[in-house]
């Protein structure tokens, strides 16, 4: 027999960068070339210890080795609700307003699914996050961008989005801090995006991931704090960041109570509930503020001034980012990120990301993740000097 071709909705994805990445990677470590890979957003922060204790723990406990509450384990929905209230001042039933994912990634997939319908429009960051785009193209959205530039510190401009368009849009993704921009927002910022979607009946999705990973004092405002945000909007989160749980895939929602319940409504069709060792240990994270999270961030932010302070004197001249794990700037000379990418990874084993792999208008830009310690860093600087002198 012949296997049938892949579906369209698999053949048809806007272009996924990664496998090209990996593939000029592996030739340059066939080639002798030490890598030194600043391209993914996982630093090499183990989790908490207290937290792995707790798993632990509950791993040792047979209630837990069965189907998990399919909206989350109770208590740490509880726990949800309990730090929204702490951390943004927002109270969320936990019955109604969360629910709980195998990763965020798993709930921003599902929101496509929930509200679009063939043709409906969703609202895509150009620059922006890879997911948005493949999970809206899953549910057979029709992408439109809208970008966010430098000169305006990527906000987006809700005015520039044409009436014809907002009209047929059912979901609006945005995210702060912004990955890979590395922006940050104030609070007034979500005002206008509520005021955008009440217009249009449009579901904001937020993904604050890197809620927790700021700089400076900086504290990023959730978009539930704002009147009306609950009317239309979903916040997601996850403990990957937060917590450096990146491979436990612990993530959640909180918002609208009907949105909430069509995210339910299509996790019941195609998953179930996490295990629920995981989730009592994620009770344990978001029950206490760990100092190792002070301390983290105060070692990407080291990382950081370093970079910035590199490319100031390369004549680069960015804003140093109030939160995430990323810099990114503008490459000298050549706009061809992806061929910049590749020759710089091919002859000097760094691995950064190019800016065309989130979006058109990232083309002439490239995201570091400052992944690594110091040292290493310095050392990919040392590398990269050459290619990024103007
Ligand atoms: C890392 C990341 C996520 C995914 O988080 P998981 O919970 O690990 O799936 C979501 N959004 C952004 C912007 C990210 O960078």
């Amino acid at each position: 027999m012949k296997i049938p071709d892949y579906a369209d909705r698999l053949k048809g994805l806007p272009f996924y960068l990664y496998p090209t990445i990996e593939v000029a990677t592996e030739e340059a470590a066939k080639r002798g070339c030490d890598i030194i890979d600043l391209s993914t957003g996982d630093p090499q922060f183990a989790t908490p210890h207290h937290i792995v204790q707790a798993l632990q723990r509950a791993c040792e406990d047979p209630s837990t080795h069965h189907y998990g509450n399919l909206r989350g384990y109770s208590p740490f929905r509880k726990a949800i609700g309990q730090w929204y209230q702490r951390r943004f001042g927002v109270s969320a039933d936990s019955d109604r307003e969360v629910i709980t994912f195998i990763g965020s990634k798993e709930g921003i997939s599902f929101l496509p699914l929930a509200f679009i319908n063939p043709g409906d429009i969703a609202l895509i960051p150009d620059p922006g996050y890879p997911t948005y785009r493949y999970a809206a193209a899953f549910a057979n959205a029709r992408l439109e961008t809208f970008p966010i530039r430098p000169e305006k510190d990527y906000e987006p401009d809700f005015n520039e989005i044409p009436e014809s368009i907002a009209r047929k849009a059912k979901i609006i993704f945005l995210n702060y801090p912004n990955n890979p921009t590395a922006a940050t927002v104030d609070r007034d910022f979500f005002k206008k995006a509520v005021q955008f979607a009440e217009k249009y009946n449009i579901v904001i999705a937020h993904d604050a991931a890197y809620s927790e990973v700021t700089f400076d004092g900086y504290r990023s405002p959730s978009l539930l704090e704002v009147e009306g945000a609950k009317e239309v909007g979903v916040e997601f989160h996850t403990l990957s960041k937060t917590f450096c749980m990146t491979g436990w895939r612990v993530g959640f929602a909180v918002g609208n109570a009907n949105i909430i319940q069509a995210l339910l409504e299509v996790k019941r069709v195609t998953a179930s509930g996490h295990f629920a060792a995981i989730e009592r240990a994620g009770c344990e994270a978001l029950g206490r503020d760990p100092q190792e999270l002070a301390t983290n961030n105060n070692q990407l932010r080291v990382r950081r001034d370093f970079v910035v302070g590199e490319l100031r004197k390369l004549g680069i001249d960015i804003k140093p980012p109030r939160g995430s794990y990323y810099v990114w700037f503008p490459i000298p000379k050549e706009r061809d990120s992806l061929s910049f990418v590749k020759k710089v990874i091919l002859e000097t084993g760094v691995v950064t990301f190019p800016g065309i792999g989130y979006g058109k208008n990232g083309e002439g830009y490239i995201r570091i993740a400052v992944v690594e310690e110091l040292p290493k860093i310095q050392e990919a600087f040392k590398r990269l000097e050459p290619y990024l002198r103007t």
